[in-house]
């Protein structure tokens, strides 16, 4: 990563283990017989992803992703066993180690196909199962229909190469409106027109997948044989109807929450009224009030637009606002007028997640800053410390 983790600063993000078992466990059953993927791209969407890979298995998940051939490399390093599905096709460059490393490659080009095989051949290796991908409509990557049944009379020809599984990626299976509905169902039925015409060409593949969590939890005929799912892994839902609509599928059953993101008070100011806190004295304290000090920033993934639009973080179970910009290392708070909550140095300040009865999610950044909360999750920079709680011991060691 290139930045050492500090170990002076009181700045951390808390990772529930027992949180991703939570999850993966509600997630496989609501989809069983179909498998669960546990998607650990981008190290884990920022929350570690060996232990997130770890506790997934352990919590129902048999398969993994990874967007980056680097990223199941280090996971083959780790020791993980288990399928390690690349949901891109590797670069040429990367097809050898790929295979080396018994990666499961995505393919959908005849070029991808090609340098496969080659690497397999020079290699001396078995053959390899691919998994074939076409686009319905996502148009990012992937064989475009038309194409299909060639990728597949390509890989049957070739006795290097397996057809592992055909599968497809949704646009909108977050959507509500009934654009988005109509949208998901066409590319459920091209999908289907794809795998029906090469299982009458004799290609039956073993296995189709096509859901992330949206289509997983909101779209039921999206499960397939296996759901690939990041999100709600981490214990979020791309919008609040997924939410409730996985707890009425599942009885009442939540995600939980797997990241939290803490530090501590490291000065404490009392400040007259007028006073304007942090560059470009943006506000002016409408009272005498007591500021605290934390340090985390922008450079930590605290947006420095988080000021402008609202946010609050938690300090002694209560919702307090910043009391100006977000600069790279630190913020300021406001703690309301002086004397009517005592706020102490090392007293615990909660970014994301809980402290008593109060909740900040990752969500809730997402909603005021215009984005998903994927994107805040994995802004979470690699200078917080991941601090796992709920390790199961290694049992090899
Ligand atoms: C990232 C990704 C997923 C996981 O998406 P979530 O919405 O986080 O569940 C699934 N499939 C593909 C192809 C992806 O790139």
């Amino acid at each position: 990563m290139g930045v050492v983790a500090d170990r002076w600063r009181p700045a951390w993000a808390d990772i529930d283990l027992d949180a991703v078992r939570h999850n993966a466990g509600i997630l496989s059953r609501l989809v069983a017989p179909a498998a669960l993927c546990a998607v650990v791209k981008a190290d884990g969407y920022g929350h570690g992803d060996l232990a997130v890979a770890k506790a997934a298995l352990e919590g129902g998940a048999t398969w993994l992703a990874v967007a980056l051939v680097e990223e199941g490399v280090a996971l083959r390093e780790a020791g993980i066993e288990a399928p390690i599905l690349l949901l891109s096709e590797p670069p040429v460059g990367g097809m050898a180690e790929a295979v080396a490393r018994r990666l499961v490659p995505t393919v959908y080009t005849a070029g991808g196909l090609e340098a496969l095989s080659r690497v397999v051949a020079e290699a001396e290796l078995p053959s390899v199962a691919v998994h074939l991908k076409v686009d319905t409509g996502m148009h990012r990557v992937g064989a475009d229909p038309a194409d299909a049944l060639a990728l597949a009379d390509a890989i049957a020809a070739d006795h290097r190469l397996e057809l592992g599984a055909v599968w497809t990626h949704l646009a909108v299976a977050d959507g509500d409106d009934p654009d988005d509905r109509d949208f998901t169902a066409l590319q459920l039925d091209r999908f289907d027109t794809i795998v029906g015409a090469l299982t009458a060409a004799g290609h039956r593949p073993p296995m189709t997948h096509v859901a992330n969590t949206a289509g997983t939890i909101g779209v039921a005929a999206s499960r397939h044989d296996m759901v690939r799912c990041g999100l709600a892994l981490y214990g979020m839902t791309p919008t609040p109807a997924l939410a409730s609509a996985l707890s009425d599928a599942t009885g009442g059953l939540r995600l939980e929450p797997v990241l939290s993101l803490r530090s501590r008070v490291t000065h404490v100011r009392d400040l007259a009224t007028g006073e304007r806190p942090s560059y470009g004295r943006r506000r002016p304290l409408a009272v005498h009030s007591t500021v605290a000090t934390v340090p985390v920033g922008y450079a930590d993934g605290v947006p420095r637009r988080l000021f402008d639009q609202g946010g609050e973080v938690l300090i002694g179970g209560a919702r307090r606002p910043l009391a100006g910009v977000v600069t790279m290392d630190q913020i300021v708070v406001d703690c309301g007028p002086v004397g009517s909550a005592p706020v102490a140095l090392g007293d615990e300040v909660v970014l994301i997640g809980r402290q008593g009865t109060e909740e900040i999610t990752a969500g809730e950044w997402a909603e005021l800053l215009g984005t998903i909360s994927y994107e805040v999750l994995c802004n979470i920079g690699p200078r917080v410390p991941r601090i796992l709680h709920g390790q199961h011991p290694d049992p090899s060691s």
